[in-house]
């Protein structure tokens, strides 16, 4: 398969200390065209950003805190520290968002660092990638009215509902699917349909989430091609054209220069 883009891979995770130019030659291989580096610390962030700086016009980072961290966001410090990212190349801040899954923060300091974070997107016009898990009322409402000021972004690793998935499509946003859809008990492939031809991603969300065949294993970029033939084959389309589209799509939103 050629030409897919991982839409979000924690390579600056220390899983790939030992052979991360391994893994990134292993994703060229398998035909990657790009691989989004997420940053989902301000730590994370500088790695990826060395990382991206290495790999020119294959890698491309981003900028952002996490939900589980936000007991610890500080407003002045993080936005500043993101934005000085985002002047050396980030492509979006994120990622960021709300989990009430796990409640690794407490949720009024998960609101606050998310809404201080899509502000910042606001003011730079430039997509954010957000990370939501059992905050479907709270996700909706506040990325409902960052779209209708114009903030563009994808909900990644989606699974949660139609009603939140299709309240971010209206607003302009992208969905991205990770390698669960290829897991046994994922049922849901009606949500894979619902998702528009040009609004569709995927992702490996690497060092997580590895799909079928290479379940339980450290995830790599290399295996988002088994995410993209499993989209294909529920969306009932070839799986090269899905790959090319899921490309576009993540070259459209994070402003990346077209492809060779
Ligand atoms: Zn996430
Ligand atoms: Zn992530």
């Amino acid at each position: 398969m050629r030409g897919f883009i991982d839409s979000h891979a924690h390579l600056a995770d220390p899983a790939f200390d030992a052979d991360r130019d391994e893994v990134i030659a292993r994703a060229r291989a398998a035909g990657a065209s790009a691989v989004i580096c997420i940053g989902e610390s301000i730590a994370a962030a500088a790695r990826a950003h060395a990382i991206a700086a290495a790999h020119p016009d294959f890698i491309w980072h981003t900028a952002g805190v996490h939900p589980h961290d936000a007991a610890d966001f500080d407003r002045a410090r993080d936005i500043e520290a993101i934005d000085a990212e985002l002047a050396r190349g980030a492509v979006a801040v994120g990622e960021c968002g709300l989990d009430y899954h796990y409640d690794h923060s407490p949720r009024d300091r998960q609101r606050a660092a998310f809404a201080a974070q899509l502000a910042l997107a606001h003011e730079r016009a430039i997509p954010v990638v957000v990370h939501t898990r059992e905050a479907e009322d709270d996700t909706m409402a506040m990325v409902r009215e960052a779209g209708q000021q114009g903030v563009r972004g994808v909900l990644h690793c989606y699974t949660g509902s139609h009603a939140l998935a299709i309240a971010a499509l209206d607003v302009g946003w992208c969905v991205s699917f990770s390698g669960i859809v290829t897991f046994r008990k994922w049922t849901d492939d009606a949500l894979i349909r619902l998702v528009p031809d040009d609004r569709l991603l995927a992702e490996s969300d690497a060092p997580y989430l590895a799909p079928v065949p290479n379940r339980g294993k450290r995830n790599e970029p290399a295996w988002v091609a088994h995410t993209v033939a499993r989209l294909a084959a529920a969306r009932d389309v070839d799986a090269a054209a899905l790959g090319a589209s899921v490309a576009a799509n993540a070259r459209r939103l994070f402003n990346l220069p077209h492809a060779g």
